[in-house]
């Protein structure tokens, strides 16, 4: 007989993959305390995805995260893609990104799932393993949800919210009911871990295409290699993957002479495009492979889970904790449902690209490609998009800009909603060498106020923003230092870090504690900021609990 018991919780999170764990780590750094719960007794021991990108990495730096996985992994500076042969292009992160990352780390998930639960477990987190979602039922003020304990014990829980981040078969989705809009590709894949044999440097990745068959290695911290092979429609083999049937693959498409051994997971898969049509549904989000799944060619499934727990934590935070209202979280569902989108349609792109097996299709890629992908601009949207530098919510509801009339435009390309760039600065009246990276350690939305000096504008600024503690931290940038102490205030003296936020005199930016630009503001000018504040956050002094 099955037992029932009763419970309750602000944050109910269903799945501890990487998108959960995120999720959760990034409430508990907030002081909120999810519940987070996960059907299978142990975590997973596949590898599965292996990439982690460079804006992954940054966004995982101030928890320390990013350095512990940057001593684990393998650094990719470059990926190359050959044809019968022949190289029809190399893509190279180390000389075209602007990041402290400039490669691809190959971190199995095992690992980035490993450290991510630690920084979850050192933060005072738990993980509820073999506990299943069931049932679910939205309420005017929360969900009901229906656990099952290992034991067979049903479990009914009042949350406020309920993050669904419960992989790409989500019970999640299916109990609030979206629809997972998309297709099939008709290709089939292999997968898996496997020692090379050939003298190839241990930092090269690459995919090698042949008439049709494809085959692309990536290396791994353990010197083994991860293999992809993409089968044209029809010709995929049964059953177990073996030896054979990889070896065979290899000689298919090269490197000539390279031979495989020591299989470690082998896995056939099928890809699915597909994304939900809406993220948020009342109380429960929808985060991850719950929400979007997509070719693997790209490598940009885990590290876009990751990011829509970003984006949704420090919002899910600040609503839970009465700084926000409930509609913030439309903006989470615009911003990562276009990601998404664009996700789809650029990994289907890809894919379609490196799979074609038509003969003219194949052979007109091949005389064009290397010419169109030697070009700067080709590199340099390639590896900005594929490392998810490029990610912004230029078009999304919490962009805004103001601009005086008086104030010329400046030339900068970086728009309201883009990745706030990381700058030099100065600290303190020794005028220590710092990075702006340094002081964004993401719980907050930072206000960096650009002044020529100490002015009275600025400090008046200063003085309204006492309601808004709990959203913001207050960074006056200035060009000048003063001629007495000048403490701990930062200094851009040459105005190159202003520049690079396109602040052409004095100004003010606002970036959200995802590190993306939400505002800014020429001149630095209260009325703009106060209005924007009040359109999405609320001060602390309306904070009912
Ligand atoms: C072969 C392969 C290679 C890949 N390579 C890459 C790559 O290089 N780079 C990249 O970025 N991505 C890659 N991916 C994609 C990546 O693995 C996924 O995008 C990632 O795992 C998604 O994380 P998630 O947390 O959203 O979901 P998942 O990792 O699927 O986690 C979901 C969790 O929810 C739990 N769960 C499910 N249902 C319930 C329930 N009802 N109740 C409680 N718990 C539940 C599951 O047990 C699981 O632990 C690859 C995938 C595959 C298969």
């Amino acid at each position: 007989m099955s037992s029932q018991t009763f419970s309750s919780s602000d944050v109910l999170i269903v799945g501890a993959g990487p998108s959960g764990l995120t999720l959760a780590h990034e409430l508990l750094r907030r002081g909120i305390r999810p519940r987070i719960i996960d059907k299978i007794a142990e975590p997973s021991q596949n590898t599965k995805a292996l990439g982690v990108m460079a804006r992954t990495l940054e966004l995982l730096t101030p928890s320390g995260i990013a350095g512990e996985l940057v001593e684990r992994g393998v650094r990719v500076p470059a990926f190359s893609i050959y044809s019968e042969g022949r190289q029809l292009a190399s893509f190279d992160f180390s000389r075209r990104i602007d990041s402290a990352y400039p490669y691809v780390l190959m971190a199995p998930q095992v690992m980035t799932e490993a450290i991510l639960t630690e920084h979850v477990f050192g933060l005072g987190g738990e993980i509820e393993r073999g506990i299943e979602l069931v049932g679910l039922e939205q309420r005017a003020d929360g969900v009901e949800a229906v656990l099952r304990h290992a034991d067979g014990g049903e479990e009914h829980v009042r949350t406020r919210w309920l993050a669904g981040c419960d992989g790409a078969h989500s019970v999640v989705r299916h109990l609030v009911g979206a629809t997972f809009v998309g297709k099939t590709f008709e290709q089939s894949f292999a997968t898996g871990n496997v020692r090379m044999h050939w003298d190839i440097p241990s930092d090269q990745a690459f995919a090698r295409l042949n008439h049709g068959s494809f085959i692309a290695y990536f290396p791994m911290p353990d010197g083994q290699h991860r293999f992809i092979i993409a089968y044209k429609p029809g010709e995929e083999p049964q059953g177990e993957i073996t030896m054979d049937e990889i070896q065979r693959a290899i000689d298919a498409c090269g490197p000539e002479g390279a031979r495989a051994s020591d299989p470690t997971w082998l896995a056939r898969y099928q890809i699915n495009q597909r994304k939900v049509d809406r993220y948020v549904w009342q109380h429960v989000v929808l985060v991850g492979d719950a929400a979007h799944i997509h070719s693997p060619i790209g490598g940009q499934g885990m590290n876009t889970g990751i990011q829509d727990a970003f984006n949704l934590a420090w919002k899910l935070a600040l609503i839970v904790q009465g700084h926000a209202p409930a509609r913030l979280l439309e903006s989470y569902a615009s911003e990562r449902s276009e990601v998404g989108r664009q996700l789809l349609q650029g990994t289907g792109r890809l894919t379609r690209l490196a799979l074609m097996h038509n003969p003219l299709a194949t052979a007109t890629r091949d005389t064009i490609m290397p010419r169109v992908t030697r070009l700067r601009m080709t590199q340099e949207v390639f590896t900005s998009t594929a490392s998810e530098l490029a990610v912004s919510y230029r078009h999304g509801p919490l962009a805004s800009e103001y601009r005086d009339e008086k104030i010329k435009p400046s030339y900068s390309q970086l728009k309201v909603g883009d990745r706030a760039p990381d700058g030099l600065l100065r600290v303190g009246s020794e005028g220590a060498p710092a990075r702006l990276y340094e002081l964004l350690t993401g719980t907050k939305h930072a206000l960096l106020i650009f002044a020529r000096r100490d002015s009275e504008a600025q400090r008046d600024l200063q003085s309204t923003l006492s309601g808004w503690q709990e959203v913001l931290d207050v960074y006056p940038i200035l060009r000048s230092q003063p001629d007495g102490d000048g403490g701990q205030a930062y200094y851009d003296p040459d105005g190159s870090l202003a520049r690079r936020y396109g602040i052409a005199e004095e100004g003010l930016v606002l970036v959200r504690p995802d590190g993306y630009l939400s505002l800014r503001s020429q001149p630095i000018a209260v009325e703009p900021l106060q209005r924007y504040l009040c359109a999405h956050f609320l001060p602390t002094a309306y904070v009912v609990r």
